[in-house]
C-alpha cells in the first residue's frame, strides 16, 4: 500500500493489513527509536525537579490561550501587521491554498522553499504547487527524505522515523544520482551540499509556526537543522502557516513551552535554534496565513478541546504502544498516534475518522508523557462514546442490535439463564459451521474456538444441595 492511497480516505485503522506496520520494514527503526526517544524524554525531565510544575503552569496557559483565542489572535494580527506584515484568515484548508497560491502568482514564484509545518501537510499544498507547476522543495532533512521517496511522513516531529540510514542511501542514490551510502554523516553533507542551491534559486519561502505571541506579535519557529531560519530568510517572501491554537498570551510565558518543547519533542534541553520573527524584514514580504480547518469544531466540544493545547512535541506518539506497532501511515491522516486519534475526528469529523478512537489501549502513557498534560485516554472514551451514539462506521444496525441483545440479557437472573444457555448451545453448533465466514474471518483467523465447559456451577450447585438435602432426611429417619 502506498502513503498516498491514506490521503483523506478516513483512517484505514483496524481493517484487515493491520497484521503488521503499514510503514514497510518499519517495525524495526520505529520500535528502536521511539524506544529511544522515550528514555531520553525521562531521562531530561527527571534532572528538573520542577517539572510537573511546568507542564501545570503550560496547561493553564494554554487553557486560558484556547478560551481567549477570540482577542488574543486579533491582538497578534494588530501588533505583527503593524511591522509590515500582511495577516490572512483562511476557514479551511481549500482557502488557505488559495491564498497561498494568490501570492505566488502575483510574484511570479517558480520555486519554494518549505520549512517544517504540520499545516502545510494537513492543506495538501504540495499538491496544489505540483497543479500549479510550481516547484516545492521540502528543506526539513526528514521531510527531504520523505519527498523524495514519495512518501507520507510518519512522525510529527521526525517524519522519516521509519527509514533506516540504507534506505536513504537508496533514496539518495536513486533520485539524485549520488553514489549509494548509509553513514549518517555523509547522507548530511549530500542533503546539505543540495539543499543550498534550492534556497538560493528559491523564490518565497515558508514556515510553520510553533508559537504566535499575541502581546508582542511575534512568530516563533523552532528547529533543530538551520533550514527553517534559511527558508524564512533567504527568498525575498515568507509565507508563514499556522493554526488558530498557536497563539500564546505573552512573551513571557515563552520560555515554559521552550523548555517543555525541546525536551519532549527530541529530548534536548532546548532546540537549536528558536528564530522569533517580528515584522517583515525592510525589502521582504511576510505573510501569515491562520488556518481553521476545523479547529472550532474541536473548540466547540467542551470535552475535547484541550487537544488544542497541543504544541506538536510528539512524546505521547513515542510513548504509545499502538504507534510504536503500526506506525503513522496505520492513522490514514496527518497527524498520527494518541493526539491524531483526538485530533483527527474534531478536524474531519467523526464519521470520517472512523475507528481512530478506538485505537489505543487506554494505558494512560501518552497522558503520563504530555508536557501540557492533555487528558487523552478520557478524551478517546468521550469520542468512543460519541462515535457509538452518533451515525459512524462504528454504530451500524448489526452492532446496536447486539448491544442492546447484551443489554437485554445482563438485566436479570432468569434472562442471564436463558442468555447462558443460548451461547452453550451456540458454541456446540458451531463445530458443525465454517470457523472463518465472511467478515467474521479477521476475528477467527487467530482464534481457537472455544471448548464447551461441564454443567454449570447454578446446576451443579442446586444437584449437590439436592443430594445434601437427601441425606440430612435420611439421617433424621
Ligand atoms: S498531546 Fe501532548 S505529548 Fe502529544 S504531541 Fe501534543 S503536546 Fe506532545
Amino acid at each position: 500500500m502506498s502513503s498516498h492511497d491514506l490521503h483523506l480516505e478516513g483512517a484505514p485503522f483496524l481493517k484487515e493489513q493491520n497484521a503488521g506496520l503499514y510503514e514497510p520494514a518499519g517495525s524495526k527503526s520505529l520500535g528502536e527509536a521511539t524506544e529511544r526517544s522515550s528514555k531520553q524524554n525521562r531521562a531530561i525531565a527527571a534532572e528538573i525537579p520542577s517539572w510537573q510544575d511546568w507542564r501545570e503552569s503550560a496547561r493553564q496557559i494554554k487553557q486560558f490561550a484556547i478560551a481567549n483565542l477570540d482577542k488574543l489572535l486579533v491582538q497578534f494580527e494588530e501588533r505583527i501587521s503593524a511591522r509590515g506584515a500582511t495577516v490572512l484568515w483562511a476557514e479551511n484548508a481549500e482557502q488557505a491554498n488559495r491564498l497561498v497560491l494568490d501570492i505566488a502568482r502575483e510574484h511570479h514564484v517558480k520555486t519554494v522553499v518549505k520549512g517544517k509545518s504540520m499545516v502545510s501537510e494537513e492543506m495538501e499544498l504540495n499538491h496544489t504547487f505540483e497543479a500549479a507547476g510550481i516547484r516545492a522543495v521540502e528543506t526539513d532533512l526528514g521531510e527531504y527524505i520523505v519527498q523524495l521517496a514519495h512518501q507520507r511522513p510518519t512522525h510529527i516531529v521526525t517524519p522519516a522515523l521509519h527509514l533506516s540510514a540504507e534506505d536513504v542511501g537508496k533514496i539518495f542514490a536513486e533520485r539524485l544520482g549520488e553514489p549509494f551510502s548509509a553513514d549518517h554523516q555523509h547522507l548530511t553533507n549530500v542533503a546539505r551540499r543540495h539543499l543550498r542551491e534550492e534556497y538560493l534559486k528559491a523564490d518565497m519561502g515558508m514556515s510553520g509556526v510553533n508559537f504566535a505571541v499575541a502581546d508582542t506579535g511575534t512568530l516563533v519557529v523552532v528547529e533543530n537543522e538551520g533550514n527553517g531560519g534559511l527558508s524564512t530568510s533567504t527568498p525575498p517572501i515568507h509565507v508563514a502557516l499556522m493554526g488558530i491554537e498557536k497563539v500564546l498570551p505573552s512573551i513571557y510565558y515563552l520560555p515554559v513551552f521552550l523548555n517543555l518543547l525541546g525536551r519532549s519533542g527530541t529530548g534536548q534541553k532546548l532546540t537549536t535554534y528558536t528564530h522569533l520573527i517580528h515584522g517583515a524584514t525592510p525589502g521582504k514580504k511576510l505573510y501569515v496565513i491562520i488556518l481553521d480547518n476545523g479547529r472550532t469544531n474541536v473548540l466547540a466540544d467542551p470535552a475535547t478541546h484541550a487537544a488544542l493545547h497541543c504544541i506538536r512535541c510528539g512524546a505521547c506518539l513515542n510513548a504509545c504502544p499502538v504507534y510504536r506497532r503500526v506506525g503513522g501511515w496505520a492513522y490514514g491522516w496527518v497527524y498520527p498516534g494518541p493526539i491524531g486519534s483526538i485530533v483527527t475526528p474534531g478536524l474531519v469529523g467523526l464519521k470520517s475518522a472512523g475507528k481512530l478512537p478506538f485505537a489505543s489501549s487506554l494505558c494512560g502513557a501518552c497522558q503520563e508523557v504530555c508536557p501540557i498534560k492533555i487528558d487523552i485516554p478520557h478524551q478517546l472514551v468521550h469520542l468512543r462514546h460519541r462515535a457509538v451514539n452518533e451515525p459512524s462506521p462504528m454504530n451500524s444496525l448489526s452492532e446496536r442490535l447486539t448491544w442492546k441483545a447484551w443489554a437485554w440479557a445482563m438485566s436479570g437472573s432468569k434472562r442471564y439463564r436463558l442468555a447462558m444457555a443460548a451461547v452453550r448451545l451456540g458454541v456446540r453448533m458451531a463445530k458443525f459451521l465454517p470457523w472463518h465466514p465472511g467478515k467474521l474471518g479477521a476475528w477467527t483467523r487467530g482464534r481457537e474456538l472455544p471448548r464447551v465447559p461441564g454443567p454449570a456451577f447454578r446446576k451443579s450447585w442446586s444437584r449437590h444441595r439436592s443430594q445434601l438435602d437427601s441425606h440430612d432426611r435420611s439421617d433424621r429417619t
